[in-house]
């Protein structure tokens, strides 16, 4: 086949200087034979598969260190803690030897290292006798538990007090790390075109932070429908950096949003209690007390409706609530802040859930499957807090949620009632508020008006 082609090929170019002329025969021909043996490549995948697990990289690396360095034989282990593992057991998957782990469970201060957690990672020197060189445990990017073989360690006294039964040894430092961290103020501004997630993007504005925005504004503005081309937001956000390198998108300090000529302004502010969330300048929350819907990933099957002739008594009844179809077991949320005033059986509602918010509003959802745990009578629940599962319990034809919505005590339609907003500053903190607030504002003009 090759000669044919070679023929062909010599008939097509006889008119190329002789040089050229071998050069592209040459690389076709080469082009060809690479063509060919990964085809052979991949036909043998499972033979490759075996040849490549008998020479694995952790045993190459040493061997190659081993030219420069004395300490070469020491490996480099990673391992993410799993469910039910021990520094134990994750020491012994790597192949450390008992010995070695003992040495370091009783070093002092190894206590820190028992509270490792599910999802974090390990990392592991292990020198050529299996020994722990060193030990990483990486908490988060910026800190975590560091424990680093010492040869003429000497305990202290506050260490010695800690030694258990006489097998403490004082083999490793253990001890916490924590990175140096540097917060830096990020200023964007967009006008959309196309969308404001891809706009947003094409200004080099993270995936997380334009997330962090829909969910801000996603109270006042319906991004779905709302939206128009020239419609523009500006906002500063942090970046956390480790060591001169980006690590974390921090959180949106403040954002502005002119939808349609009228101006969103949030600006984050943090509660006593340690939380944060976005107010106006003027301190409104721009939190609303209630989530439009309790289920997620849902769709509307009966509207509010007073003169809805009911599917099985098949008489006219009025729907005082809002049906979403989910299948059963879909999670249901709390719509907002409250107390659980009623959680079980209710003749047609099924199981049902009632959820006091204040004097004057209040919320049902019934049918459910089953209640969440501890969700009992007197239990307070947050918003978007998870109280029970969707099912068909009651009169129902199937699986949905029936959710109702009352303000003083009188069934109102959940789907076009116009939601207060969340608690707005407490009085105590407006002026420690506003004083930050000025300030931030201040920050974005000068932004803005520097970046036209
Ligand atoms: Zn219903």
């Amino acid at each position: 086949m090759l000669v044919k082609v070679f023929k062909q090929l010599k008939l097509i170019f006889s008119d190329f200087p002789k040089k050229h002329f071998y050069c592209l025969v040459g690389g076709i021909l080469f082009l060809l034979l690479i063509i060919g043996l990964s085809r052979v490549e991949l036909q043998n995948s499972s033979q490759k598969k075996e040849l490549s697990s008998e020479i694995a990289i952790e045993d190459l690396v040493p061997r190659i260190q081993d030219a420069d360095d004395k300490t070469s034989f020491n490996q480099k282990k990673i391992a993410e803690v799993k469910r039910n593992d021990s520094l134990f057991s994750i020491l012994k998957r790597l192949g450390v030897k008992d010995d070695s782990i003992y040495d370091l469970i009783y070093s002092p201060n190894s206590e820190l290292l028992t509270q490792i957690k599910i999802g974090k990672t390990i990392e592991v020197e292990i020198n050529e006798l299996n020994e722990v060189e060193n030990l990483k445990y990486i908490e988060d990017f910026r800190s975590g538990v560091i424990a680093k073989k010492v040869k003429s360690f000497e305990c202290t006294e506050n260490a010695e007090s800690k030694v258990v039964s006489g097998k403490r040894k004082c083999i490793y430092l253990v001890e916490k790390y924590k990175l140096q961290t540097e917060k830096l103020k990020v200023f964007k501004k967009v006008t959309i075109t196309n969308s404001l997630y891809v706009d947003g993007l094409r200004e080099g504005l993270p995936d997380s932070v334009i997330m962090d925005l829909v969910y801000i504004f996603g109270w006042d503005i319906d991004f779905v429908h709302d939206i128009r081309p020239g419609d523009s937001y500006s906002l500063i956000y942090e970046e956390i950096y480790v060591d001169g390198e980006r690590k974390i998108n921090g959180n949106i300090l403040i954002a502005e949003f002119i939808n349609r000529n009228r101006t969103h302004t949030a600006i984050r502010f943090t509660l006593p209690n340690g939380s944060s969330e976005y107010f106006s300048p003027k301190g409104r929350n721009v939190k609303k007390a209630f989530l439009r819907s309790p289920v997620k990933f849902s769709y509307i099957s009966s509207k509010y409706n007073l003169k809805r002739r009911h599917p099985i008594l098949h008489k006219i009844r009025a729907h005082t609530g809002v049906d979403y179809a989910a299948s059963r077991g879909t999670p249901i949320r709390a719509t907002g802040d409250g107390t659980i005033v009623y959680a079980e059986k209710k003749g047609g509602y099924g199981n049902l859930i009632e959820i006091k918010h204040t004097e004057d509003y209040s919320t049902r959802y019934a049918h459910l499957d089953k209640f969440h745990s501890g969700i009992k009578l007197g239990k307070k629940v947050k918003q978007s807090d998870i109280i029970g599962y969707v099912g068909r319990t009651g009169t129902a034809t199937g699986d949905h949620l029936h959710y109702e919505f009352r303000v003083n005590g009188k069934h109102t339609d959940p789907l076009t009632v116009k939601f207060p907003n969340a608690n707005p500053i407490n009085e105590l903190e407006k002026n420690k508020f506003l004083e930050n607030s000025e300030k931030i504002i201040k920050d974005l003009k000068n932004y803005q008006s520097l970046s036209f």
